[in-house]
């Protein structure tokens, strides 16, 4: 087999890339603009991106405004790449996990409000304050313990309706009213958490309206008792393609702005074009052949039942790849062929089946979520092979993938 220099072959499939973030500035043109020199890496198409956030947003009603969910490194695309994007389109809210999340956000330069919709521990209030963040109020004994720290804290209220994970139960209207009253707390806002909105059919549907329901009914008794805040919102990804009419003031969403839905059906049956952002790469390492009888991995768990060729890519389950894609589960692509994985997947390593797939080099790019020739495998797909959500296998994606941003 002829060996091509790593070099010429790095602009095999580099079209239209021609920015790229946290890269060495003394690289070569070739690479600094063609594909990165890593062994694996993430590549976030902007354009895509930004037709989501734009189709999202002509759904929403009149006054509601996106707020994304920036959370998990934007569901594995980036938490700072993926928001001074948006930033730049318009978008003035997101929405976090942590603390340092939102810490991240804003030494990255990212302008707007930041909600944190997880738990903070008190400590760490002075952050909250330093970093202009806006943090959830859980229920009222967390309201109670920010409120002692005599420190004015911008929050939004969480309220409860029925998911019965964080906020106050609706229920406990004096509680609520109560929050409502502490001296310190700076009250801009207040959300629920839609736990059923996935589905239209009439257990969800009467589920989800009961939500809305209990919602804005709480709103409004607490207007009548002279309580009000600027800001209220219930709507994610799903609440806003089946639910339109709840409205709010922010829609917080999440996955739909990454190009898909939690799963392949989902995402076919939504009525918007969606495009997936993002794309995951790796690079063969090593090519060799295998006779019949011999086994590859760990545990001997693949034998080849003929003369083989495989090949190691450079991608493992530390990376994001679920290894529940092990034995033949779950593939790659490689020149637009499918390379499927033989034996378990390794935590850095791969290995695959290119015996039928002409001309594999060593330094050659396999595509582990994205397009290669006329073939795609969506993140979807690999969350379908691996009994998840495409939620998980996204924001799982680790750390040591490069991001970057192409088109
Ligand atoms: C993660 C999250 C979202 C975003 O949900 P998607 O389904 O990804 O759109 C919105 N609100 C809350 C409270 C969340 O935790």
């Amino acid at each position: 087999m002829e060996v091509k220099p790593v070099r010429q072959r790095l602009n095999l499939q580099s079209s239209g890339c021609h920015f790229a973030v946290g890269m060495d500035p003394l690289l070569s043109r070739e690479e600094k603009y063609g594909h990165p020199t890593e062994r694996a890496w993430i590549e976030i198409d902007r354009d895509a991106l930004i037709h989501n956030a734009r189709t999202l947003r002509s759904l929403l009603p009149p006054g509601c405004e996106l707020m994304p969910a920036v959370k998990a490194q934007a569901y594995g695309h980036g938490a700072v790449l993926v928001a001074r994007e948006l930033n730049r389109i318009g978008v003035r809210a997101f929405c976090v996990a942590t603390v340092s999340e939102g810490i991240e956000l804003r030494k990255g330069g990212v302008k707007g409000e930041i909600l944190i919709l997880g738990y903070t521990h008190p400590s760490r209030i002075s952050s909250l304050r330093r970093y202009r963040l806006i943090q959830t109020v859980i229920d009222y004994p967390y309201a109670s313990v920010l409120n002692d720290c005599k420190k004015k804290i911008r929050v939004h209220i969480g309220i409860d309706t029925g998911m019965h994970r964080l906020g106050e139960r609706c229920d406990h209207f004096e509680q609520i009213c109560s929050i409502f009253r502490m001296k310190h707390l700076k009250i801009e806002g207040a959300f629920t958490h839609l736990c059923a909105d996935d589905s239209t059919e009439p257990m969800e549907k009467s589920f989800t309206q009961g939500q809305g329901t209990a919602f804005f009914e709480t709103m409004k008794q607490l207007k009548d008792q002279g309580f009000s805040c600027k800001k209220v919102h219930l709507q994610a990804s799903y609440g806003v393609l089946n639910y339109p009419e709840l409205g709010g003031d922010y829609a917080r969403i999440g996955i739909a702005l990454y190009g898909l839905l939690s799963t392949g059906a989902d995402t076919e049956r939504c009525n918007i074009v969606l495009k997936p952002v993002l794309a995951v790469k790796t690079r063969v390492a090593a090519v060799k052949g295998l006779y019949c009888g011999e086994t590859a991995g760990y545990g001997l768990s693949f034998t080849a039942k003929r003369e083989m060729k495989i090949a190691t890519v450079t991608i493992g389950y530390a990376d994001g790849l679920p290894r529940a894609l092990s034995g033949g589960t779950g593939k790659v692509l490689i020149h637009g062929f499918e390379a499927p994985i033989l034996g378990y997947i390794c935590m850095d390593q791969t290995i695959i089946d290119v015996t039928d797939i002409p001309d594999v080099t060593q330094g050659d790019i396999a595509v582990v979520i994205g397009k290669s020739g006329g073939k795609e495998i969506t993140a979807c797909d690999v969350a379908q092979q691996a009994d998840t959500i495409a939620n998980e296998v996204l924001s799982r994606l680790g750390q040591r993938l490069t991001r970057m941003v192409v088109s």
